[in-house]
């Protein structure tokens, strides 16, 4: 089976940690633990403008060159869960 991708950063969740978690300490399923803890976004009321902005900075930090994580971010984040609205 496939990883499930964060339904709010497009991150991919291999372990346990990496789920976020529900306020009676469950693992949210959907989320990971950047953007879900204790049952709520820990960046709540963020638009998804700012949420590929804040995932370009991430990924740049993590070595992936801007151009790159920028296009990721568009491409990705705009399917996700979190922002069909
Ligand atoms: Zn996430």
């Amino acid at each position: 089976m496939e990883n499930p991708i964060c339904q709010s950063c497009g991150m991919p969740m291999k372990s346990e940690e990496d789920f976020g978690t529900e306020l009676d300490g469950e693992k949210n399923s959907e989320y990971c633990h950047y953007c879900y803890k204790n049952g709520r976004f820990t960046d709540e009321g963020i638009t998804m403008e700012d949420k590929i902005k804040k995932n370009v900075k991430i990924a740049k930090k993590m070595g992936v060159p801007e151009d790159k994580a920028r296009e990721m971010a568009n491409k990705i984040i705009p399917t996700l869960k979190r922002w069909q609205e």
